[in-house]
């Protein structure tokens, strides 16, 4: 007997918009999560407890009480159909149902039976994954607990919320100074582990102040959502920019030389200075001015690069603005 796949909600796209503007994919484990997972184990009495998000092709697991893997393929998931309904999703017996009977997850490791899951709903109505609990027997849950993991799903969505306030730059969507030094520890172990090269540049928008004093506030906010999209459009998928403070932004670029920073800042500066931004009642350009540096990977921190690009940043001003500078450590 096949699998049955589950079907895609209706509101697909926007539904995967709305998960990936929360940021939070591929991030490191966090207490905030691992507490709620912890508690719906208990609570329901299961070895294992999950939050669930629900990507494109894959489920991945911000949380996991007593599973080894971070993600599976979105075809095997449970949660895949659990997104599909409006309340809380149970499977007493998984090899009773037709859906799940034939499921690797059930007819191999970890051997799932139980399946219970609440939604984890946005305020539009999106469910982006489940906080689910299973079992590798077949059981049942009574109301009150049913109602206690619905509760526990809001919370994971509060904790959603919370974790973006924190972390995301209103105005931008881009991560904030504080994710981005967050984001680079990352990255720099990782680049210490695999021995590649990374580099960090500053950028700061050229006479900002003279954008805001002539065409309004409104305007100047234009220009730095512009930054923002121009950023996502220039650089390479592995590249991280930050709005770093008001006009500026710092990038991070995993696997590039200062030869190779060079080329990907020059090209968004290019772009930014092709670009025409659209405000009421007109058309404005706008430029950058970008210091480049590369990051000594084991030999130095991050608020060390950022300082030598800092410097860098300084020249490409008192130089007449509107181009990168590069600088060996
Ligand atoms: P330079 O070319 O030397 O960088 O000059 P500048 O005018 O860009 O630099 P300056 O530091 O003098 O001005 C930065 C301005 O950015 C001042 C501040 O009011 C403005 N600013 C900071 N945050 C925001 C924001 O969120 N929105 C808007 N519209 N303006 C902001
Ligand atoms: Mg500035
Ligand atoms: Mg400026």
């Amino acid at each position: 007997m096949p699998m049955r796949q589950a079907p895609l909600p209706a509101n697909e796209a926007d539904r995967l918009a709305a998960l990936h503007n929360f940021q939070i994919l591929d991030t490191p484990p966090d207490d905030a999560f691992d507490r709620i997972t912890r508690v719906a184990s208990r609570i329901l009495k299961t070895p294992i407890a999950v939050v669930s998000l629900v990507d494109k092709e894959r489920q991945w697991f911000k949380s996991r009480l007593g599973l080894d893997t971070e993600e599976t393929p979105r075809e095997v998931a449970f949660c895949a159909h659990a997104i599909c309904e409006q309340d809380v999703m149970v499977v007493p017996d998984a090899t009773e149902d037709r859906r799940f009977a034939e499921n690797p997850l059930v007819t191999q490791d970890p051997k799932i039976r139980f399946y219970a899951g609440a939604p984890l709903q946005d305020d539009a109505g999106h469910n982006l994954g489940v906080l689910c609990v299973l079992d590798r027997t077949p059981r049942q849950i009574d109301d009150e607990q049913r109602a206690m993991l619905r509760d526990l799903a809001s919370i994971v969505m509060d904790a959603m919320h919370l974790r973006r306030l924190a972390a995301i730059d209103p105005l931008t969507s881009l991560p904030n100074r504080r994710h981005f030094m967050e984001l680079c520890e990352q990255e720099h172990r990782r680049a210490i582990r695999y021995h590649h090269q990374l580099s960090v540049a500053l950028i700061d928008i050229d006479c900002f102040k003279q954008i805001n004093d002539q065409y309004g506030h409104d305007a100047g906010d234009a220009v730095l959502k512009a930054m923002s999209h121009l950023s996502g459009q220039a650089l390479r998928e592995h590249d991280t920019v930050c709005r770093y403070g008001g006009e500026e932004f710092a990038l991070l670029m995993p696997h590039a030389t200062l030869d190779q920073a060079e080329i990907i800042t020059d090209r968004l500066r290019g772009r930014v200075s092709a670009d025409t931004v659209n405000i009421q009642g007109g058309q404005i350009n706008f430029t950058i001015s970008v210091g480049v540096t590369p990051f000594r990977v084991g030999a130095e921190t991050i608020g060390d690069a950022l300082k030598r690009a800092d410097k860098a940043l300084y020249d490409a001003k008192a130089r007449g603005r509107d181009r990168v500078v590069a600088i060996e450590p």
